[in-house]
């Protein structure tokens, strides 16, 4: 059968590979450690368990309008005012099944053909994905440790041309846990106030910020960029939710409003019970996400510690989110199965064989020279799949 062209421009989700190509060998009953999942280990938090069951229980489970209750908009109005200094009404915000659906639904609002979104790269792996099945061309920004996997302002000054339309800012940032300093953010503010450029804020990482210092929203730095900026997050990992799939958007009226025409002609509104859970989640105690957060810094520094003791690895210090991208070039070279190790995708494909441990090889995010290892797992995993790595590295080096 001939299927769409433009099934021949995407890939399937790399990320949800793994965890897929985890769960298979599991049922054959291999034992992987999976460093793979961009998920916290944590269970959602009980209250927000018992708000859905008590949505589910009071007969929440009809259709709601197409971007979610007033009640959840209330929500997250009340949510970016407390945790973001921002301002929005009602008709400024929307609700989508999960962040990625709110980035879907985004772009296909924002961009078509000849348009251009500017990624600094490395890059989540299903924005370039996204920004071609919406008929637009990704633009790669590229950046390296030196300096600190961000873009600089010259930088995007430097890229912008006739077809820049969007640019893409994801801070703290996966896979690199990157995320900008305010002095940073100002001056990249500045060139694109003195664009024409649209900005998607993809916040979903804020809440994991650990020894740098907490950082003003782009939009509450440079007001005047509110008709042209959208701020995208979700429940999923602040809240432990990724399975509920909710996100969701606060940006100019006309924006939003095409968002949900959109939505309106594919998923219609995410799921009534994610919505109540998400309320409770916005605005109901906070204290669980500061418990993760501590939990994952803590991680953070054992992972860096141990993979810098490695031979031929370099890492750096990520500020955010809970991935390490560290650099394994220089594992390069030792054949394995007849062939030399010569990339980030040979590389995991060993360890995955040969310690058991899954990682993310850094292609799909734009860098066959790193791959990306989530700490979203328990401290016990991190030490023993870190163990095994160490081993299965000193066999392959013949050490
Ligand atoms: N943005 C980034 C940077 C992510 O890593 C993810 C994780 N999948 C998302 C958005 C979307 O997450 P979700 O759809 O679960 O809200
Ligand atoms: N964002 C997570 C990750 O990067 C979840 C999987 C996905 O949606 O890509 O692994």
């Amino acid at each position: 059968m001939r299927l769409a062209p433009r099934l021949d421009q995407v890939k399937p989700s790399p990320t949800l590979m793994v965890t897929v190509k985890v769960a298979a060998l599991r049922r054959e009953g291999i034992e992987v450690i999976d460093f793979g999942a961009g998920e916290p280990d944590f269970d959602t938090p009980e209250h927000i368990k018992d708000a859905a069951i008590a949505a589910l229980k009071q007969g929440k489970t009809k259709y709601t309008p197409v971007g979610g209750t007033a009640d959840v908009k209330e929500a997250i109005i009340a949510k970016l005012q407390r945790d973001n200094s921002l301002e929005y009404a009602l008709p400024e915000v929307t609700t989508g099944c999960g962040g990625k659906h709110i980035l879907f639904n985004a772009f296909h609002a924002l961009v078509g053909p000849g348009d251009e979104v500017l990624i600094p790269a490395p890059y989540w792996v299903s924005y370039s994905d996204i920004v071609v099945l919406a008929g637009g061309t990704p633009k790669l920004l590229p950046t390296t440790e030196d300096t600190g996997f961000k873009i600089t302002a010259a930088q995007l000054h430097a890229a912008l041309g006739p077809h820049s339309k969007v640019l893409l800012l994801n801070s703290p940032s996966n896979p690199t846990g990157a995320a900008y300093t305010e002095d940073e953010l100002s001056r990249i503010a500045d060139v694109i106030e003195s664009s024409e450029l649209f900005t998607i804020s993809d916040d979903v990482y804020e809440k994991f910020l650990y020894d740098a210092p907490r950082c003003a929203h782009l939009l509450a730095l440079k007001p005047g960029l509110r008709d042209r900026l959208l701020v995208a997050n979700s429940v999923s990992k602040t809240y432990a939710m990724t399975g509920w799939r909710l996100g969701y958007a606060a940006g100019p009226q006309e924006v939003i409003k095409a968002m949900e025409t959109i939505q309106s002609q594919s998923t219609s509104n995410p799921n009534s019970i994610a919505q109540a859970a998400a309320i409770e989640a916005l605005t109901g105690d906070q204290e669980p996400v500061g418990v993760m957060a501590g939990e994952f810094a803590k991680r953070r520094n054992y992972v860096v510690d141990r993979l810098r003791a490695i031979p031929g690895i370099s890492c750096t210090l990520p500020e955010g989110a809970f991935y390490v991208f560290p650099r394994v070039a220089g594992c390069f070279g030792p054949k394995w199965q007849g062939k030399p190790i010569a990339s980030a995708m040979d590389f995991s494909l060993y360890l995955l064989e040969e310690a058991k441990v899954a990682l993310v090889a850094g292609e799909g995010f734009g860098s066959a020279e790193h791959v990306r290892i989530s700490y979203a797992t328990s401290m016990q995993n991190l030490e023993q799949g870190l163990n095994q790595i160490e081993a299965a590295l000193q066999r392959l080096s013949g050490a």
